[in-house]
């Protein structure tokens, strides 16, 4: 379980990007962020996985603090946070395969890349997550010979492979189609109930939101205006 009590972000600039933001997102649970552009969305799901400073409050997951940690420290709790992106930050040049490893590993190097060599365990459990989003047979591809939407299951089984405890997921759907948009989301939800894992979708498609989270949140100006599920949600947020 997510627990983010009292969040305040102010940036040096004096934009306050949160104000007391609290909330709680529990195991397995899918949660869509919401919100117009400035409302303080990214800067929510920076503070969690701690690439930004929040200014007051505190974060925890299942119980232990994110926040007030040393570098050491910060580290080791950042591998407890799978991270999936808009564009899918894949590497490239690297197979499927290899970018569900890195995931696990940390990073893959070009030399591990040409000797192949990789623990046995660690490919085990990749073709296990690959045969999971549906990519079995496309393992050893380059990640440039696939299609968004698969470059997408590529970024699910790569967040999965370093068994988190959270996902945080920015736009996961804004560089896909209507029809694989909604694939990707099925398959997000799914995974998340079946590994009990809770999750934070930030979500710019209302209507696809709608549809798929079983919790909206709602922020505006740096505020949650809204936290519930989406068939309560009206114009105003
Ligand atoms: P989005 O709507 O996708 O969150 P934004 O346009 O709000 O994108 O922000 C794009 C990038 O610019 C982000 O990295 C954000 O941190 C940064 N940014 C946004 N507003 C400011 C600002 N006032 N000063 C400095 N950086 C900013
Ligand atoms: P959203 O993701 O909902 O578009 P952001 O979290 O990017 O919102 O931005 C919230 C507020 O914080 C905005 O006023 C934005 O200009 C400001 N902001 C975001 N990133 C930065 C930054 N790196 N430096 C200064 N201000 C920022």
């Amino acid at each position: 379980m997510l627990t983010v009590t009292d969040l305040t972000k102010t940036y040096k600039t004096g934009d306050k990007a949160l104000a007391e933001v609290s909330l709680t997102v529990p195991k397995g649970q899918v949660v869509g962020l919401i919100g117009p552009s400035g409302a303080g969305k990214s800067t929510l799901i920076r503070c969690i996985n701690r690439l930004v400073e929040p200014t007051s409050g505190k974060i925890a997951l299942s119980g232990a603090e994110l926040t007030g940690l040393g570098p050491r420290a910060l580290r080791r709790e950042r591998r407890r946070i799978g991270m999936i992106f808009q564009e899918y930050a894949l590497v490239e040049r690297l197979t499927v395969m290899e970018n569900v490893l890195s995931g696990r590993l940390g990073y893959v190097s070009f030399w591990q890349s040409f000797t192949r060599r990789f623990p046995s365990a660690d490919i085990e459990r990749a073709y296990r997550l690959l045969d999971r989003v549906g990519l079995m047979e496309h393992a050893d591809k380059r990640a440039d010979a696939l299609s968004g939407g698969q470059r997408q299951r590529v970024g699910i089984a790569r967040a999965l492979s370093q068994e988190p405890e959270l996902l945080l997921v920015d736009e996961p759907t804004a560089s896909l189609d209507p029809k694989t948009s909604r694939q990707i989301m099925r398959l997000l939800i799914e995974i998340c109930a079946e590994r009990g894992l809770p999750a934070i979708v930030n979500i710019h498609d209302v209507p696809l939101a709608q549809q798929f989270m079983q919790r909206i949140i709602g922020l505006r100006a740096g505020r949650v205006v809204f936290d519930g599920p989406p068939e309560q949600l009206t114009e105003s947020v």
